[in-house]
């Protein structure tokens, strides 16, 4: 089994200063510390799995194409890196319009994570900067790590080293 590293994307990987949802390639910039802590929690054996609310598609605001080229730049500014993201998972939904189990705070997302990469809940963990990805953390029996907005994990990676 692998342990594991959930993350929230926005105000957490990325920062979110000055835009309620980051949708455009040029808009995605990593927040300080993320880098160095992803790197630090790799090298003692964690692997990387995103897990993002993107209910602005159900809003009609942007497109699941649109969050793909976000996550194209993502991955690959990761990779640069050498941080390996094992897979970005997201729901384009909105209770507004459609109830559906992958939008956080439920947890359907993490749980699939959690079966495809055979992934240890007692060893992992999910980092987030609002109350409903801690709650989807503990819904799948996780430990959430709640930050603020746009923190640097630099900052909590004690906790999991
Ligand atoms: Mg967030
Ligand atoms: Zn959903």
């Amino acid at each position: 089994m692998q342990k594991a590293v959930f993350l929230d994307r926005d105000g957490v990987i990325n920062s979110d200063v000055g835009h309620y949802y980051i949708h455009k390639p040029e808009d995605f910039e990593f927040n300080d510390g993320v880098i160095e802590a992803l790197l630090l929690l790799q090298a003692v054996g964690y692997v990387f799995v995103v897990i993002s609310n993107q209910g602005g598609i159900a809003h009609g605001h942007f497109t699941v194409q649109d969050v793909e080229k976000v996550h194209e730049k993502l991955i690959h500014l990761m990779d640069e890196n050498g941080i390996n993201i094992k897979d970005i998972y997201f729901c384009p939904h909105h209770d507004r319009y459609e109830k559906c189990l992958c939008r956080k705070p439920d947890s359907i997302n993490i749980e699939k994570a959690i079966g495809r990469f055979n992934i240890d809940i007692d060893k992992s963990f999910m980092i987030g900067d609002s109350l409903r990805d801690i709650q989807a953390a503990e819904k799948a029996g996780l430990r959430g790590i709640k930050i603020d907005s746009n923190q640097s994990l630099m900052t909590i990676v004690d906790q999991m080293l």
